[in-house]
């Protein structure tokens, strides 16, 4: 069972506790946090206590997804709010978990020109934004393109 990372380097802040793990490894990858219904199978992310597809409570388990996606859509922010770098591109993602699970998230390391609908993506981690008052960096989860 994978473990939540929880000490950081000191000039970064995580953007919120329980969305994604880190990799274990060189070798590994990081994984979105997410939820199965051990009833219906209904797989959600962020997770979460109760199913949206049958209401069961208390029957939600996590599971780690979102190591692979496809771009399913997406546009260039080029007016962001304070601490973002602008231009960025947001997009959603839909995961290959094959569970029709879909996420926002921006998408780094790609020229705008060279994105395409149905492109596979990678999770990575990595700085969202600046944290104004602060000046820290702060990190989330974000795709980038597979390229072969
Ligand atoms: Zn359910």
């Amino acid at each position: 069972m994978r473990k939540e990372k929880t000490a950081f380097i000191e000039d970064e802040i995580l953007i919120r506790e329980g969305l994604f793990v880190f990799p274990r490894d060189e070798s590994d990858t990081p994984r979105l946090i997410g939820s199965q219904c051990k009833k219906c199978g209904e797989v959600v992310f962020p997770k979460r206590n109760l199913c949206v597809m049958c209401d069961a409570d208390e029957v939600m388990e996590e599971v780690f997804i979102g190591e692979h996606g496809t771009l399913h859509t997406y546009t260039v922010v080029r007016i962001g709010y304070e601490g973002f770098d602008v231009p960025y591109v947001l997009g959603v993602v839909e995961l290959s978990d094959g569970k029709d699970v879909h996420v926002l998230s921006q998408i780094e390391d790609c020229d705008p020109e060279d994105l395409h609908l149905g492109m596979r993506l990678a999770l990575t981690i990595g700085k969202i934004k600046k944290d104004v008052a602060t000046g820290k960096d702060i990190i989330g989860y974000k795709y980038r393109p597979i390229r072969q």
